[in-house]
């Protein structure tokens, strides 16, 4: 099918064969300036003089005489507007920006829609003062009002006072914020006199009522042609929304430039598919899969197009690009908030802040993880280095470090960055920090030209001089804290105006950069209520009713403008994806947009529904690891020499976390725990145990006279774990309560259990705590070393009891099993096999027990009620406790051979079932 411009290219060399010298056409982007240009390029085929071209907002600038400024240098402006008029309580520059945007905002409709601003604001503050209007105080004498009722409508008040004083700063410099160009533009548009004989507005939707009043009087002179691009399903359906604006211009203008109004939506698209995601982010990945399957011809001569309705999945998209996209052409704003470069100058500036606050000079551990761990962070120093300093963090458990401790670490790399570590005093020491770190990677990407780093560091340094200089000249007392601000609320929102080679490779661009240009591949993302279309949004001190009385555009004139975009899009193409996302999630509601629901019920053609099953998904994208097992001899050697029940368990898991654990020996560094984890719980606890509780026959009382002492101890151990952490408050004073709260009521159910069993004549008596043992077991002519640790072994009468305190919680089906064989198979079980392993080695080594009634369980603190939670056998949904005998141990002994014989000869590969990886520490290395 014919792009739109391609035909509106035919229609201008028609018109103009041989010169367009007096020609200027208006286009709604920048963009789509780029493709007439090289639709009229390929039609001609002799030295010819173009048309002058210019997109909308260009086009009024040069009609209002006015250069319309950047959005960073209008807030500097309007906050000397505010001081000249301040309200009765004066905002400082900090807090002015968290609301400034929006009187900005407000400013340019108001003038874009040709409102009187007195009339409005006026109106504005009595809707203000009627807000605090009440039965008892109705007269709005100021003395009426409460103080906070009064700060109120005296900032409602001032908004004319500020609109007029900016208007003047500006214009005095012949500066303009857009609105006020267009103002100018329309209010002036009768008296000018243009250089070009015609004007062709091509493929615009919604005009603001300046741009009308343009257009009305350069038609009335005969110099304007507007050409629509519209579907009939659309332009002639009177309840369809996207149609609504061109109606209101067709009835008003009564003829049509060029039919170009068609019948697109009729011809049915050779794929029309809408796809829910779940997650966010699983959208990046479906794009891959569909761009994986495109032909090299779409994906290379800019025929497909991925639309982002949320500039937010810009970086993921990209990162999940698939090998058979040799270019990408990105044509669209993003916001520098989004950028890797910006959140690494935030996380500098919190650990400068945080420093600052906490009037010590140490930096918090966490603050300068999120810096050496920041992905930037490692084209300035050696991984080496890095991995040093995070090691000795966490060795050391650190939770404030100085700087020579960093210097020492990162060795010759310190210098690089020795502006990010010395403790900043003031503003000037932040901005030669930012400049230096500028200098730094402009130096890295100096071989990268136009590469989308580039372009973000470009962005960035020309907003961060731009703000610099602001600064400078405005004189605002700026603290490092408001630097931090202005950086997160004006340069943050910057956009970056990402513009590659458009005529090349795939399109990636937002909703907006898409008007006027076909695509035969569209793939569109975020198709979701609050997206697209936007609803309604708090970006504006005018109430909707005002707005309506003063025919403004409001959220609902907002929506039809993106449903214009979102139908226009699509009316020409001929593979369309349709993305949205399923869960609520920060980005949004997880709805379908109700123009999805809209096109399920009209469109003609079919339309296929699929919901992108995150398993399916993570097939394509899961790659086999296959690690061979045919020269680990080596490792194997060294892990035999102590096989524990952990590393069978490990194995039983997932092969693959067992190789990389024991064999490779990645392991995940310790962290530094600032705040007790439940691991330190339970140490303290057992070592508290070990060290206090009665050894030997114990009695009801012996056990009650220990219990003080113990929760010393306890105590005791508890501060060790911490490394000198503050256990005195907070959440480690929590942890601490509750360790002794388990402890005690361990202690309390174990003498209340021997009041009862001393006195029906029984006797329990402690023969091991804390045993270390190990046994010699043959797998395949080779010696494999079983060792455990078992917490308690106790003689009950003759029973003889094997114990393993847990200080979390388990339960009866954690440690009862079917057969012998789950044991292998189940990881569920591993409890279970723990108990059953240090039974083997206990006995192994204490054959004289052999003719005894062995038992092994669980005391789960969180779970006293159950009591020892014996391994046990379900039979017949009972569970009876397995009595430990020689048959048992064989069975046992079986097991480990057959893990260990597997280990030594299979291949080690992911598990199959991706639940297991949720908690593993080797998720990122598998892409699980
Ligand atoms: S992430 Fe899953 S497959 Fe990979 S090692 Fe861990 S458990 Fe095994």
């Amino acid at each position: 099918m014919k792009a739109f411009l391609e035909k509106i290219a035919e229609r201008l060399v028609k018109k103009f064969p041989d010169s367009m010298e007096n020609i200027a056409i208006v286009l709604p982007s920048k963009r789509s300036v780029i493709f007439l240009k090289n639709h009229l390029s390929k039609l001609i085929n002799k030295p010819i003089f173009l048309p002058k071209f210019f997109s909308i907002e260009e086009f009024i600038e040069e009609l209002s005489g006015y250069r319309v400024v950047d959005n960073l240098s209008l807030q500097f402006y309007l906050y000397q507007s505010y001081l000249e008029s301040p309200p009765s309580h004066t905002d400082t520059f900090e807090k002015f920006m968290s609301w400034s945007s929006m009187l900005l905002h407000d400013f340019n409709e108001v003038d874009r829609s040709l409102v009187d601003a007195e009339s409005v604001f006026a109106n504005l503050k009595e809707v203000k003062e009627l807000e605090n209007w009440t039965l008892e105080n109705w007269s709005f004498n100021s003395e009426n009002l409460t103080d906070s009722q009064e700060k109120y409508v005296s900032f409602y008040n001032q908004f004319y006072n500020w609109y007029v004083s900016f208007n003047k700063i500006l214009s005095d410099k012949n500066l303009a914020y857009q609105g006020m160009a267009y103002k100018k533009a329309a209010l002036e548009i009768e008296d000018k006199s243009l250089e070009w004989e015609k004007v062709w507005f091509v493929g615009l939707n919604a005009l603001t009522l300046s741009e009308q009043k343009i257009i009305d009087n350069l038609k009335s002179r005969d110099i304007a042609r507007v050409f629509w691009d519209a579907d009939q399903y659309y332009y002639n359906n009177s309840n369809h929304e996207a149609g609504k604006f061109l109606r209101v211009q067709r009835d008003k203008w009564r003829e049509i430039d060029f039919e170009g109004v068609g019948n697109y939506f009729e011809k049915e698209k050779q794929q029309f598919n809408i796809i829910a995601c779940p997650k966010n982010i699983s959208q990046s990945k479906v794009v891959s899969a569909l761009l994986g399957s495109f032909s090299e011809k779409d994906l290379q001569e800019s025929k497909t197009a991925v639309v982002l309705a949320d500039e937010g999945l810009l970086y993921p998209v990209l990162n999940h690009l698939p090998e058979n996209v040799k270019d990408i052409n990105v044509t669209m704003g993003s916001p520098l908030k989004n950028t890797p470069f910006y959140s690494f100058i935030d996380v500098i500036f919190q650990m400068q802040i945080r420093t600052k606050n906490h009037k010590r000079d140490l930096f918090y551990y966490n603050d300068v993880l999120n810096i050496i761990n920041h992905p930037l962070f490692s084209s300035l120093a050696s991984f080496k280095n890095i991995h040093n300093l995070q090691n000795k963090i966490s060795k050391k458990n650190k939770v404030y470090i100085s700087v020579d401790f960093i210097k020492n670490e990162l060795k010759s790399d310190f210098e690089k960055v020795n502006q990010i570590f010395v403790f900043w005093k003031n503003i000037n020491e932040s901005l030669s920090c930012v400049r230096q770190l500028i200098i730094l990677f402009r130096e890295i990407l100096s071989g990268k030209k136009n590469s989308i780093e580039s372009e973000i560091l470009f962005a960035f340094s020309k907003s961060f001089n731009l703000i610099n200089s602001l600064i400078l000249e405005n004189n605002f007392l700026v603290e490092i804290k408001t630097l931090h601000s202005i950086f997160s609320q004006l340069l943050s929102k910057e956009v970056i105006p990402f513009q590659g080679e458009p005529l090349k490779g795939i399109q990636l661009m937002g909703i907006l950069e898409s008007r006027t240009l076909d695509f035969k591949n569209v793939i569109l993302l975020s198709v979701n209520e609050g997206l697209l279309p936007k609803g309604k949004t708090l970006n504006s001190f005018i109430p909707y009713d005002l707005k309506v009385h003063f025919k403004m555009p409001t959220y609902r004139e907002s929506d039809a403008v993106f449903s214009y975009h979102f139908y226009r899009l699509l009316q020409r193409s001929e593979n369309v994806n349709v993305l949205y996302n399923t869960e609520s999630d920060d980005f949004g509601s997880g709805e379908k947009s109700r123009f999805i629901t809209q096109l399920l019920s009209e469109y003609k053609g079919r339309i296929n529904e699929f919901v992108f099953g995150g398993e399916e998904l993570e097939f394509t994208e899961d790659k086999e690891i296959i690690i061979k097992n045919d020269s680990l001899q080596q490792e194997i050697e060294n892990w035999s020499k102590y096989v524990s029940p952990s590393s069978l368990n490990k194995y039983i898991n997932c092969s693959l976390s067992f190789y990389y654990h024991y064999l490779a020996k990645i392991r995940k560094e310790d962290e530094v725990s600032e705040f007790a984890e439940p691991n330190n719980i339970g140490t303290a606890i057992h070592e508290a145990l070990n060290k206090i509780y009665p050894k030997g026959v114990i009695t009801s009382q012996s056990v009650n006279q220990i219990k003080e002492d113990l929760l010393g101890k306890l105590e005791e151990e508890f501060i060790e774990e911490m490394k000198g952490e503050d256990v005195s408050k907070g959440k480690n004073y929590l942890s601490l309560q509750i360790s002794k709260k388990l402890t005690q009521n361990f202690v309390e159910f174990e003498e209340s259990f021997l009041k009862k069993f001393n006195s029906r004549g029984g006797t329990l008596n402690i023969l091991e705590s804390e045993g270390e043992f190990e046994h010699q077991l043959q797998v395949n002519q080779k010696l494999f070393t079983i060792k455990g640790k078992v917490d308690r072994v106790d003689e009950m009468n003759n029973q003889l009891r094997i114990i393993d305190y847990k200080t979390g919680k388990v339960s009866k089906s954690d440690v009862s099993i079917t057969d012998f064989n789950e044991l292998l198979e189940n990881p569920n079980k591993s409890k279970a096999f723990q108990l059953l392993v240090y039974a083997y080695i206990y006995l192994k080594n204490n054959p004289k027990y052999s003719d005894r009634e062995v038992i092994a369980g669980n005391f789960s603190f969180k779970n006293l009620k159950e009591e020892l939670l014996t391994v046990s056998k379900s039979i017949n949904r009972k569970k009876e406790t397995i009595i430990i005998n020689k048959a048992v141990l064989h069975n046992v002994e079986e097991i480990i051979s057959e893990v260990i014989h597997k280990i030594m000869n299979e291949d080690f590969r992911k598990t199959t079932e991706t639940r297991r990886c949720e908690y593993c520490d080797y998720k990122v290395i598998c892409n699980r």
